[in-house]
């Protein structure tokens, strides 16, 4: 399997477990986890930057629990959610039992974030898919525009400051030790949420809008040249305008890519096979097919107890992105709902060998389930599971 190495670390480090890891201070900005893959984009239509591979139906109704917090945030929440149903043809639906879409987790630390679109449907229905921190709720325009922008977040849109035309000088070093300072940002939070810049094709080919509420404050002294953006709080002209289009209220959504989603993932049973002397893996899960047809790599990458993948031994099919590890890949039809070892418990099997190991590979070993989308050049992560371990005995 020919892939750049770097796709390991993608695949392994934009999980939604991530989003329990934040600890975020006082309001700068949120830490969104976001998709680090190059996107190619129709420059024809809506401006500023979206994934398109996790955009949901268009019309569809997106089903939100609140998790804690008092009646009067819920309400004002909702309300300031609901903000995006006027520009897109999207229903934000606010539910207080039952399956939800998106899950909303009110705390005092965590910081502000939020998974990008479909991401969420991955995740367990216990478990939240936006954190709002209570503690950058200082004035209420600071309170609308975290809830607005994670929403939008939620609905597909990404930092408009990841524009590769936004032509903004960084003075980084500046930037590092300001946000070090004032939030406990690392250097790599700091290039994750600030720096991070997006392939060319993820814009629409139009204008970079420094006004978007997903947009970035840029302080005094944040870039070399003097350049400035203030506190965007509200929606802007182009944020709606981009809304409307990936949304329309008339007519389909232009340009369709697939938009996969793994749900349901419950385990992987992982069996010695002596028959075929190696090791069987059955990975639990369903996955939801829409938007186009694609093709979807469902991965078992091995690591040792100590969290460290092994290097396979050759460069052979059990070589993934370099890595000793297993793969099939399935073109999927469109709109479907499929399952792997749901009604059978062994109807989809990942096989490797043994001799796929190297020697000295230890006795405690431990697999990921990993499924990545494939779009032409595109990759798109669609889950990685837990390490689930076991013993590799020859
Ligand atoms: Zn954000």
């Amino acid at each position: 399997m020919k892939m750049r190495i770097t796709l390991l670390l993608l695949a392994t480090t934009i999980g939604w477990q991530q989003i329990n890891s934040q600890v975020r201070k006082t309001p700068i900005a949120c830490s969104t986890i976001e998709p680090r893959q190059s996107f190619l984009f129709d420059t024809t239509k809506p401006r500023g930057l979206v994934d398109q591979y996790y955009l949901w139906d268009n019309g569809q109704t997106i089903y939100v629990k609140i998790m804690n917090g008092s009646d009067a945030k819920k309400q004002m929440i909702e309300r300031y959610a609901k903000e995006w149903e006027k520009y897109g043809n999207i229903f934000l639906t606010f539910v207080t039992s039952g399956p939800s879409n998106i899950r909303v987790w009110l705390d005092n630390k965590g910081g502000n974030n939020s998974l990008v679109g479909i991401n969420a449907n991955s995740v367990a229905q216990d478990t939240k898919t936006i954190n709002l921190d209570t503690t950058s709720f200082v004035t209420p325009a600071y309170t609308y525009t975290a809830i607005v922008h994670e929403f939008g977040h939620a609905l597909g849109l990404l930092h408009e400051h990841y524009s590769p035309i936004s032509g903004i000088k960084w003075n980084k070093d500046f930037v590092y030790s300001e946000l070090k300072r004032t939030q406990g940002w690392s250097k790599e939070d700091v290039d994750n949420n600030l720096f991070k810049q997006m392939n060319v094709s993820y814009t629409n080919g139009t204008t970079y809008d420094k006004k978007s509420i997903m947009h970035y404050p840029i302080m005094k002294g944040w870039t070399t040249d003097g350049y400035m953006v203030d506190w965007n709080n509200s929606i802007s002209d182009g944020d709606k305008a981009l809304m409307a289009a990936l949304y329309p209220k008339t007519g389909n959504r232009t340009t369709e890519r697939p938009r996969f989603y793994i749900t349901n993932y419950t385990t992987m049973q992982v069996l010695p096979n002596t028959t075929k002397q190696g090791i069987s893996l059955y990975p639990s899960f369903n996955i939801k097919t829409a938007g186009t047809s694609g093709t979807v790599y469902f991965i078992a990458i091995f690591y040792d107890k100590n969290g460290n993948a092994i290097k396979a031994s050759s460069n052979d099919t059990y070589n993934v992105f370099g890595y000793a590890g297993c793969y099939r890949s399935l073109t999927l039809a469109v709109d479907k709902n499929l399952s792997a070892n749901k009604i059978s418990s062994q109807d989809f099997e990942l096989f490797i060998p043994y001799s796929a190991f190297p020697a000295g590979t230890p006795t405690d070993v431990e697999a990921k389930f990993i499924a990545i989308l494939k779009d032409g050049d595109e990759w798109k992560n669609l889950y990685s599971s837990e390490p689930v371990k076991f013993k590799l005995v020859r």
